[in-house]
């Protein structure tokens, strides 16, 4: 077997909803809205299907896609891009990173890569044979330590990768870090691969900032984004990348031997999503932080610290002061077998020395559900 392979083991998402779904635990794990998104989206979806659009489609993805990615790229950012060479659809933002990492990984290359980080970075940095050098947020506030970052940059540094608003932490990085981190990529020749899956998903009046909308991060960045985050359809795996001409002609190889394509009925509907008006766009935001604040809210009330989130679907809790003995691996079943609200152990983001006493829980889910979650936890503890 490929030892690397071996040696990952299940994702965490992955063995959290099994457990959960053994103890019959409201899922708080693995984050995915109990509600589907837009009627309309799955209704066109249901219609390509009928309308004959089952066959191989281009392998860059369909035209009407590649051209609302670009008008998207426009009406949000400002960004320019040509929906014939700068867009490349996948099959998830998943198959995305891993294209954009081969996109630009050689053997020996280093990758800078910020913790807490997303369990699919690593495997494939190191399964292209490139080295990870990690940069670590400082919890509570998940500040970018800038003397780190910059001192992980060096003569083989090829890329940084990006997530923000950023899983787990909910972090959404600052005017300030973005212009730092752009520096430093000038300065140091690099690419950047931009995880914005959660773009949309970003509270409390904040905007969300491309690193590529950026002076002079055009030509250095590879955006990425994922259809089941914006449309509240995780299971479409629907992402895409754009890039500049040149990455985006290399994104595509990785993508012709990963997946070639993606089904086309799901890329039309995507397309019509993307040309929402901008309340829809907006309510993303609004009704999540709503979800947030509740959830939040009922959890300091049992006793755990909050942490502050200001994007994606997730929250991460310091359950120090409920007294629970054991780490957070220990925790998280805990809760799943005994109470019956299943989270996410926040050291499974991490490769090493993990801090061990926070638990992610996710909030994209029926206020009802996260009530029933709060009370089941509040008669336990
Ligand atoms: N990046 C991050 C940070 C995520 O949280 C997720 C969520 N699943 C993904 C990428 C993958 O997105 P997709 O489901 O579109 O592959
Ligand atoms: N991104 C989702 C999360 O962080 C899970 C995706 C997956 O299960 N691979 O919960």
């Amino acid at each position: 077997p490929n030892l690397m392979l071996d040696a990952i083991g299940t994702t965490i998402f992955t063995v959290m909803s099994a457990l959960a779904t053994q103890h019959g635990a409201i899922n708080l794990g693995q984050g995915f809205p109990d509600t589907d998104g837009p009627q309309d989206v799955i209704d066109a979806a249901a219609a390509a299907l009928r309308d004959g659009r089952n066959q191989y489609p281009p392998l860059t993805g369909v035209a009407e896609l590649r051209e609302a990615v670009a008008a998207a790229n426009h009406r949000f950012y400002g960004i320019t891009v040509d929906p014939a060479t700068e867009v490349v659809v996948t099959s998830g933002a998943t198959e995305a990173i891993t294209a954009s990492l081969m996109a630009l990984l050689n053997p020996g290359d280093e990758a800078v890569l910020i913790e807490p980080l997303y369990d699919t970075y690593l495997p494939v940095v190191r399964m292209l044979g490139a080295t990870a050098r990690l940069v670590r947020l400082n919890p509570p506030d998940w500040q970018l330590p800038r003397a780190e970052l910059e001192a992980a940059f060096g003569p083989k540094t090829k890329l940084l990768l990006l997530n923000s608003p950023m899983n787990p932490t909910g972090k959404v990085f600052s005017a300030d870090d973005l212009a730092f981190i752009a520096a430093l990529l000038t300065r140091h020749d690099c690419y950047a691969v931009c995880d914005e899956v959660y773009e949309h998903l970003i509270f409390d009046g904040l905007k969300h900032t491309p690193l590529m909308s950026l002076p002079g991060m055009r030509e250095r960045c590879l955006r990425i984004g994922s259809a089941g985050k914006t449309f509240s359809l995780t299971g479409w795996k629907i992402g895409y990348v754009t890039a500049p001409a040149r990455l985006a002609t290399l994104v595509a190889r990785a993508h012709q031997n990963l997946t070639f394509t993606t089904p086309p009925n799901l890329q039309r509907a995507v397309a019509i999503g993307l040309a929402k008006d901008d309340a829809y766009f907006a309510a993303m935001g609004t009704d999540l932080a709503a979800k947030r604040d509740i959830l939040a809210a009922g959890l300091r009330d049992i006793g755990f610290i909050v942490l502050p989130s200001s994007g994606s679907y997730f929250i991460t809790t310091d359950f120090t002061p409920l007294g629970f003995e054991g780490d957070d691996v220990a925790f998280c079943r805990h809760i799943t077998e005994h109470a019956g609200v299943a989270a996410i152990p926040v050291s499974a983001f991490y490769p090493a020395d993990a801090p061990t006493h926070y638990a992610r829980f996710a909030f994209c889910k029926r206020e009802t559900v996260l009530r029933e979650a709060i009370d089941r936890l509040s008669r336990h503890f």
